[in-house]
Formats: structure tokens, sequence, C-alpha cells
């Protein structure tokens, strides 16, 4: 076998359950409460509201529910149009669509990659009904600059925190700017219960809609009256367990992933041709992912390819929706994205996550270092 690789495999991204991950598991499943019943699915609602000071915060089965969960919460339907980042993962502009309504894509700011609050205006017709903002790749959105907007315009807010628990902007935690904010619990996420979702709010009617929708649309007081048609977008307890344990320790994750990208960015130092993710001045990034940017997609690949021979797993940047074909039917004729477009195609994920040790990442700089002197 070729020396470098018995290398050990470097991950892109792997769950932590050294906590009371089984402890709890085996308790819900000891109690026979493994559905939508038993104690952890309050209890993590309670302490996920809690840690995003928010009012409430009610669970769903998955990310893409909980966004699904919100737009429904927000009666957006058929006819109507969604502001939607043309950077992000692909189930933000799904649940749009799968309301019925049209998802009008965003071009990116060039430093954060998050939709660009300047290029948004200009797109709201009146049919448009709300903006999703998504906090990618662990970094929140400029929330001033798009709360102005929305108020202006009477538009509703909906953050997308699936890649930014415990993000913040000018020091406040995402999930409490609009009226809903989205999260995901899926195995890469910052915590994860396999499968899983949030959906959290200060307005006690949003919360409200939002549990007598996910659950079958059955009336809370009463039994197996259905006043609308309704889902089964319900977390488990089981799931639930799993999520007090990952949360009891979300402060830690979050400062190991801050510790893990201040090293790749003094390992990385002023190495020419390599592009950053970065932290703004109102940013507490939580660095869901540490991203670099290479000069073009030939080079970007490239390096992705010589990464994964010496054992180091990569992700590159999502696909502008733009580029995809299901999306190119809500584009119009003069859409142009050239920054998310220009971008996306430029990007590596490099590896992150709770079990990244410093050794791995010396291991990875250093060869990205050699990468680009032998290119
Ligand atoms: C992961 C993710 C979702 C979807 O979450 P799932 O739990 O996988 O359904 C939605 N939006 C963004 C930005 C995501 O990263």
């Amino acid at each position: 076998m070729d020396e470098k690789n018995n290398e050990k495999h470097i991950p892109v991204a792997e769950p932590e359950f050294s906590g009371n991950e089984k402890k709890y598991l085996n308790e819900a499943i000891d109690s026979g409460w493994i559905s939508s019943g038993g104690g952890f699915i309050e209890k993590f609602e309670k302490q996920f509201a809690e840690f995003c000071g928010c009012a409430f915060a009610t669970s769903t089965s998955n990310g893409t529910t909980a966004l699904h969960l919100a737009l429904l919460a927000l009666d957006i339907k058929d006819g109507d149009e969604v502001i939607v980042p043309n950077l992000t993962f692909v189930a933000t502009a799904n649940a749009v669509i799968y309301v019925g309504a049209k998802p009008v894509f965003v071009d990116c700011e060039a430093d954060t990659w998050n939709i660009d609050p300047q290029k948004i205006e200009e797109r709201i017709a009146s049919k448009t009904k709300a903006i999703i903002a998504v906090h990618l790749y662990g970094h929140p959105c400029d929330m001033n600059s798009i709360l102005d907007i929305a108020r202006r315009r009477n538009l509703k807010v909906i953050e997308d925190c699936a890649e930014s628990h415990g993000a913040k902007y000018n020091g406040k935690t995402v999930g409490g700017f609009g009226d809903i904010g989205c999260f995901s619990f899926f195995g890469n996420k910052i915590i994860t219960t396999g499968e899983g979702g949030m959906c959290t709010t200060n307005n006690p009617e949003l919360f409200a809609k939002m549990k007598l929708y996910k659950n079958h649309g059955m009336d809370p007081s009463k039994k197996y009256w259905h006043p609308v048609v309704g889902y089964n977008f319900r977390m488990t307890n089981m799931h639930a367990a799993v999520g007090v344990a990952q949360l009891e320790k979300i402060d830690s994750l979050i400062s190991g992933r801050r510790r893990a990208a201040d090293f790749y960015n003094r390992l990385l130092g002023d190495l020419p041709g390599i592009g950053r993710c970065v932290e703004k001045e109102y940013a507490f990034n939580v660095y869901w992912m540490y991203s670099v940017l290479l000069d073009n997609e030939k080079e970007r690949n490239m390096l992705m390819d010589f990464l994964a021979d010496n054992n180091v797993e990569t992700r590159p940047l999502f696909w502008p929706m733009s580029m995809m074909p299901p999306y190119k039917k809500y584009l119009s004729q003069d859409d142009a994205f050239p920054v998310s477009e220009g971008t996306a195609v430029r990007g590596i994920n490099l590896p992150a996550g709770p079990k990244l040790t410093l050794d791995d990442q010396s291991r990875i700089v250093g060869l990205i270092k050699k990468f680009k002197e032998t290119k």
C-alpha cells in the first residue's frame, strides 16, 4: 500500500456522543415513551428555546420539515413569492416549493456568502410575502438590514439556522430575530439527534399554529378533531433524549469549532491564493464549516482530489440554486448571480467538528501548502 494511504482518514464532519446521549436514550426506551410522548421532548424544546433566547420552541422531524412548518404557520401558499438566498442548501428553496410558493433567488455577499441585503429590494414584488435569511456555514446574516427591509415592505422573516446554532448577531443569538427560526439536528450539524429539527418563535399564535400543523392538524383540546389538514412532522422522544444530552454541551461544541477555525487561520497565515471564510464585526461565527476559496473551479477540484488521495475528506461549497436544473424555472430573464456563481465553484469546506485534532489540522494545512507549492 502507498505510504500516504496509511495516514489516518480525516472526515469532514463527525458527531460526538461522549456525554449523556446513551444514558438518556436508554431512559427513553425503558420508559416506553418512544414516539411523541415522554419527558425528553418538552425538556429539549424548553431548553432549546432558552438557549436561543426565544419564548417558544417546537421540535420537528428534521430541518426541512421545520422550514415547511414555518411557512405553513405564516400562511405562505400557492401564488406567493419568498426571497431565498441563491447560495444555500437546497432544503431552503424546496420548502418554499412544497407550500406552492415561488422561491425568488437573491445573490450573496462576497465575504460572508450570506444573502446580500442590498440586492433584496429589487426582487420584492406585490406577491412577495417573506424573506428566508440563511445563516450560512455558521455566520449570521446582516439581520438589521434584512429586518429593516422586512418592516418597510411588510414581509415576514424566517431564519434558517440549520447551520448556525448559537451564532450571534451583535451579541444576540440567532433564531429570535424574525418571525420563526428553523434548526436542523442532522448528523453533521452543530448538535445532532440523528434526524431532527426545531422551530423557535416569540409569537404565541405562531407557536400554537406550528404545534397544530405538525401534529396532523389535531385540535389540542378536542381529540381526533382536525380543523386543518395537518402533517406529521413530530420528533420522537428518543431523538429528543439525544438532543437533551447534546444541548448540555453545546457551548463546548461551539467553542471547539471556533478554536479550530482560529487554528486554521493561524496555520494558513497569509498563504497567497487561499481565500478564507470571515467573521464580520457584528458576528459571532460558530464555524459549522471552515471554508477556503481557490482561484478557480479547476484548481478547487484538483485540491479536493489531492486531499482525498491523502485521506482528507472535504466538501465543495453548495451549488448555487440558479445553476441546478429544477430551479431554472424560478429564474427570470434578467436574473444574474455573479457572486454566488463565481464563489461557490471555487470553495471547499475543510474538516471541522468536535473530533478534529490539532495534529489533523496541521496535516491538512501542510497538504494545502504542499499543493500550492507544487502547482
Ligand atoms: C441541513 C440544512 C437544512 C435541512 O435540514 P435537514 O435536517 O437535513 O432536513 C436546511 N437548511 C440548511 C441551510 C441546512 O444546512
